[in-house]
């Protein structure tokens, strides 16, 4: 879902992206602000002074949401955890990590972090505040606002449940004790959920009992809650069921292989339309010269078919991500999922011995789980 959104540039090598729903959220709380909390609390400021400073406010709020995120992300990348992305959102921000950290400790410090850099921004903007207390009542508001906001931000984050901060502090806890990340993750993320469905309860009540905007709102953050913990559980049971297990094991050898000649039309009538599978290898001498999928054929205009070759369609080889037979299943659901396609060539010595896809995966899994192994 987070995939999208516009790049703003990187701080210390990790990008920073506004999802379009980032927009939706920014208007709500700066209209918040400039028309309801500013003049409820402070009636003397004129309608410029109201907007000016309820943007600059809004603003604030979200380089104090995106100093928590970078909080985290500097933690991981210190302890060698690739960060990708800091996306902000409609939910406020979230950090795209390369993989779970491997030592509860490290987990540990990479949760606290985030929580940690609210409370120091809190207390510097109440400092703020009190020292402009007497200069000017517009600034001395806005830090107001944000120091108590800077609080809520860590006090909600480190509600105990995966995958909350708190959440991930409980876990790292769990799992020192327990050295059983699928345990500490299921007793974390199942809290999460329940926090997640008590907030949608919570919300729906507040909807017919009091004001239906806050109450809404409760309950697309619980629904998210909710969502977000049953996802990461599942992700974390996955991985340890996969882990241990080679790509050999469950690869499909029987790849047919299009040559790179060939034509867009032939492509879809002889081979896409006859087999039902959604991707080919595009191979030259026995030389893998990249992959050809539904998508990249989609792309070309059927005017065009006819014109077009496998070659000018396929992603080459230089761009693409591929696994070795002996590499790990765990590593490639990883991969999978962070470079989002839904299979991947299996190499070995420069050729082409299979293709491995997240449908093997997931039935390598179904199978062990259903066999209770
Ligand atoms: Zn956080």
């Amino acid at each position: 879902m987070l995939k999208a959104g516009i790049p703003l540039g990187s701080i210390f090598g990790i990008s920073i992206r506004l999802h379009y729903s980032w927009f939706f959220i920014f208007v709500l709380i700066t209209w918040a602000l400039a028309e309801g909390y500013f003049p409820a609390s402070y009636p003397d400021w004129g309608t410029a002074t109201y907007w000016g400073i309820g943007l600059a406010t809004s603003l604030l709020f979200f380089l104090s949401v995106l100093t928590h995120e970078l909080s985290h992300s500097l933690v991981a990348q210190a302890a060698g955890i690739p960060i990708r992305a800091i996306t902000l959102f409609i939910f406020g921000g979230v950090s795209q990590i390369g993989r779970e950290p491997e030592k509860p400790d490290v987990e540990l410090r990479m949760a606290i972090a985030g929580p940690l850099s609210s409370l120091v921004l809190g207390g510097i903007f109440w400092g703020i505040h009190i020292a402009t207390l007497d200069a000017s009542e517009p600034l001395t508001a806005l830090a107001f606002w944000l120091a108590w906001i800077n609080a809520v931000l860590a006090g909600f984050n480190l509600i105990p449940g995966f995958p909350m901060d708190g959440g991930r502090v409980l876990r790292a806890i769990i799992w020192r004790r327990t050295n059983n990340l699928r345990r500490a993750t299921r007793i974390a993320s199942t809290i999460g959920r329940a926090i997640g469905y008590l907030f949608i309860f919570g919300g729906i009540f507040w909807i017919f009992w009091g004001s239906w905007l806050n109450g809404l709102w409760l309950v697309l953050i619980g629904w998210f809650l909710e969502n977000a913990a049953a996802g990461s559980y599942q992700q974390v049971a996955f991985q340890d069921l996969l882990r241990g297990h080679r790509v050999s094991e469950v690869m499909t050898r029987d790849c047919p292989v299009v040559p790179p000649g060939l034509t867009v039309e032939r492509l879809v009538h002889e081979y896409f339309l006859n087999s039902g599978r959604r991707c080919f290898p595009v191979v030259d001498d026995g030389r893998l010269l990249g992959l050809v999928t539904l998508n990249d054929v989609k792309a070309v205009p059927h005017d065009l078919r006819t014109l077009k070759t496998v070659k000018e369609t396929m992603t080459p080889f230089e761009r693409l991500k591929w696994v070795q037979p002996q590499d790990d299943l765990s590593d490639v659901l990883q991969l999978i999922t962070t470079e989002d396609v839904n299979q991947l060539p299996v190499v070995e010595n420069n050729s082409i011995v299979g293709m491995v896809a997240r449908d093997n995966l997931l039935s390598f899994i179904r199978t062990r789980t259903e066999l209770g192994v």
